[in-house]
């Protein structure tokens, strides 16, 4: 270790954080319910999971006898009820969305294709829980219950089928070739329908007897498309097709099934009104579509955060038995102690690795915890808009005022207490509809940011991971199946909707003005924690925050070389670099918070409190680490996006401002008479521009994006250091003599 001792202080992590920890940071302290759900979840992980990785369960995509086995446990230790309400069959009474955020966690910890299988079954429920009718509700939540004790009844299992055949759909959700036609309408009955849809890597298909399926119209009798549910029983063909030759989550089924089924009209998701004879679905499938996603992406990002977390625990005890075989390896040595772990670079590589987990770990728990917050305003604020006979266009009319208060709200919390109007503060925050705005336009960012983030980036940083432990980390046998965790990460980037469907929607989120305030908010959040815990990497984050908002804001009006609007939907190089940099940002920014939290209220456990200020000293490391590695990120990306649309001076026939130095711009007076004043303000050494009294604005505004970045840059102060830290603290943390779980 090459680290300045002065840099290293005597505190620090002692053992490799657990469930104390985890509770604190991420507010499950209180949670005794899911605490203990965790522990049920965890056996299955950890035991008939593992055993069946171990034993190469993964070699063969079909679905098998002993994978089937899974779903058995997966009820009886509550992953299948955690969806239900109470009263359908579940345990969990109100919003679900981190207990299911849990779940993944867990059962990716070991092998996220088990993760995907339980979640999948979710997923085929979404549309029924999200915009179904309360019989819909009732039947198939009941039906997929898993049996109660005493109770001998085989669940029902489901399938989400929108994928289908190329060269349908995929990352476009509109190119539906799946068709539904009216077989029969008798005058007084419930019309009949034919649904005929293909199916591309639909998972769960092996076994699934109820499948929610996206189709369009075939028939002038009925209006646009819709979800509609298919049941195994249903006249016609229910093909499962055949299995999905898959490098990845081999213990899911997926396959390419083909439906040609007649169902009654009141399988369609939502229900359906008759105007003129012809039916009108309530929901067409890309509302559905958007509210099911909305939820189910946050527990995909998890699912990469816990497989790189999982990491951390075989690649040290991999570092340190690795020189144990030279000859001057004597324990007590540092070559036997340490083995791998006396060179700085794995270590530093190990740092990364782990913050990344941590922030993405982080970020997807925020969002979780922010889903729960969501679901109930949104359901206050369906009845209310129903109430008042709002819908479609009107509402977003109807939110233009609501939204007003909310940015009101917003910027008044900032204020310090005392400085605010707290009348008018508790006025609005006694509007659900205001509250509902505030959260619901931070989630939209979120959600999008997590499942980009937290499994693209994540993907890369598990190959990091995998090279930590040498040729073993591409063998079957690696432990903690690291290999297999970095192929699957690959296929959380890409279902649920890939990398280029998430930027799409953070691109247009984040333009909304309640976001945007609270995003101004939260700047100032980070200035105010840097203040009380510089050590935390906070200022540098806000730093990065303000260059990111100030590039935003530069790219609204800004045009390139050819006077062409920059910020443009079709403009992809430049929205979708904008939107990674945001995720960036939401995952840094979420483990900061964490750290604070975990500072804050550590102490109040009693497990936690003795090594608290070394494991917060480390936390605050790690936050650091991330901190920059993101804000360096942000300034590239941002850097690129200002500076890059301009046509570089000596071969654009305006040349006129760039950085050169002194003697260049005497060279290229020269050449080009005029550039030099305005490149000398651009490098904020006075000068003007040679048509106007001062610079020209996009001088201007080029030469404050320049302060921004520069003071971004000077924020970095002390990162390495921090890595340096947390570097000394991995080679020093104690860990159990073996793995839980099986190699
Ligand atoms: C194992 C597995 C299980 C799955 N399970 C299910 C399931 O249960 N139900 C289900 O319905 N689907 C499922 N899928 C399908 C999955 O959701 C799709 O594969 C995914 O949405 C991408 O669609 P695609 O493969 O057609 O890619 P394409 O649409 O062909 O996209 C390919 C690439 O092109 C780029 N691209 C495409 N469109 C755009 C655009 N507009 N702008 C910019 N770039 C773009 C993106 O980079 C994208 O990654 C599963 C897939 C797999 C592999």
């Amino acid at each position: 270790m090459a680290a300045p001792a002065t840099a290293i202080e005597s505190q620090t992590l002692s053992t490799l954080p657990g469930d104390d920890v985890r509770q604190v940071m991420w507010r499950l302290s209180d949670r005794y319910d899911l605490q203990m759900f965790v522990q049920a979840v965890r056996q299955v992980a950890r035991g008939p999971v593992a055993r069946l990785v171990a034993a190469g369960a993964r070699n063969t995509h079909n679905w098998t006898a002993e994978k089937a086995e899974l779903l058995h446990h997966f009820d009886e230790c509550g992953v299948t009820g955690v969806f239900m309400d109470p009263h359908q069959g579940g345990f969990i009474e109100g919003p679900k969305n981190v207990a299911m955020a849990l779940a993944a966690f867990e059962l990716a910890w070991v092998d996220a294709g088990a993760a995907t299988a339980s979640l999948a079954g979710d997923l085929a429920l979404s549309p029924i829980h999200e915009r179904g009718t309360q019989e819909q509700r009732d039947r198939y939540m009941s039906l997929a219950a898993p049996p109660k004790a005493g109770e001998d009844r085989k669940p029902w299992r489901g399938a989400f089928a929108l994928t289908e055949p190329i060269p349908y759909v995929g990352v476009d959700t509109g190119m539906l070739s799946g068709k539904v036609r009216v077989v029969s309408w008798e005058k007084g009955l419930e019309p009949m329908l034919l649904v005929e849809k293909r199916g591309r890597f639909i998972t769960n298909m092996g076994y699934a007897n109820f499948v929610t399926a996206a189709v369009d119209s075939g028939d002038e009798r009925i209006k646009g498309s819709c979800m509609i549910i298919l049941e195994e029983g249903d006249p016609g063909t229910f093909d499962r097709g055949t299995p999905t030759k898959k490098l990845v989550h081999q213990l899911s089924s997926t396959s390419d099934p083909i439906f040609s089924l007649t169902v009654p009209a009141s399988r369609i998701v939502g229900g359906y009104s008759v105007k003129d004879g012809v039916i009108i679905p309530r929901y067409s499938h890309d509302e559905i579509i958007a509210a099911v996603f909305k939820h189910t992406r946050v527990p995909v990002g998890i699912m990469t955060a816990a497989k790189l977390l999982s990491a951390v625990e075989p690649v040290i005890r991999y570092q340190r038995s690795r020189f144990r075989g030279a000859q001057q390896a004597k324990p007590g040595s540092p070559r036997y102690e340490l083995g791998l772990q006396v060179r700085e670079d794995v270590l530093h590589r190990l740092v990364d690795v782990w913050s990344t987990g941590e922030a993405s770990a982080s970020l997807g728990f925020a969002t979780a915890r922010l889903f729960d917050e969501l679901d109930p305003l949104e359901k206050v604020k369906a009845s209310i808009l129903e109430q008042k006979g709002i819908s479609g266009r009107g509402e977003l009319k109807f939110f233009k005022e609501v939204n007003a208060r909310a940015v009101e709200l917003v910027q008044l919390r900032t204020k310090p207490v005392g400085d605010r109007n707290e009348k008018r503060v508790a006025e609005l925050e006694a509007d659900p509809l205001v509250r509902y705005a505030i959260v619901d336009s931070a989630a939209a960012v979120l959600c999008p940011a997590t499942k980009l983030w937290s499994t693209g980036y994540g993907a890369t940083v598990m190959r990091e991971a995998v090279s930590l432990m040498g040729g073993y980390g591409i063998t079957e046998d690696c432990p903690g199946f690291l290999g297999n965790k970095w192929m699957d990460a690959q296929l959380e980037a890409t279902y649920e909707g890939p990398e280029a469907v998430q930027r799409r929607q953070l691109s247009v989120c984040m333009g909304n003005e309640v976001f945007l305030a609270q995003y101004e908010a939260w700047v100032k959040e980070l200035r105010r924690i840097a203040g009380e815990r510089p050590d935390t990497g906070a200022c540098e984050l806000a730093s990065a925050m303000r260059l990111w908002l100030y590039t935003y804001r530069h790219l609204l009006s800004a045009t390139d070389a050819e006077g062409e609007k920059l910020m443009q939907g079709p403009r992809q190089g430049v929205n979708f670099p904008l939107s990674d940099a945001l995720a960036w940002l939401m995952g840094a920014r979420a483990l900061v918070l964490d750290v604070v939290e975990l500072a804050d209220k550590g102490g109040a456990n009693p497990v936690l409190a003795e090594g608290l200020a070394g494991l917060v000293r480390f936390y605050e490391d790690l936050a650091h680490v991330h901190a920059a590695r993101a804000s360096g990120e942000v300034g590239r990306i941002c850097a690129e996006l200002v500076y890059g649309y301009s046509r570089h001076p000596v071969w654009g026939a305006e040349a006129r401002k760039v950085c050169y130095d002194t003697t260049e711009l005497e060279e290229l007076e020269d050449l080009i008479p005029g550039i030099g004043s305005c490149a000398v303000d651009v490098l904020g050494q006075g000068g003007t521009h040679p048509d106007k009294a001062g610079p020209c604005a996009r001088c201007a505004s080029v030469a404050d994006f320049a302060a921004l970045r520069m003071k971004l840059d000077q924020c970095l102060t002390g990162s390495r250091l921090a890595k340096d830290r947390a570097a000394a603290a991995v080679s020093k943390v104690m860990i159990p003599e073996a793995l839980d779980y099986p190699a």
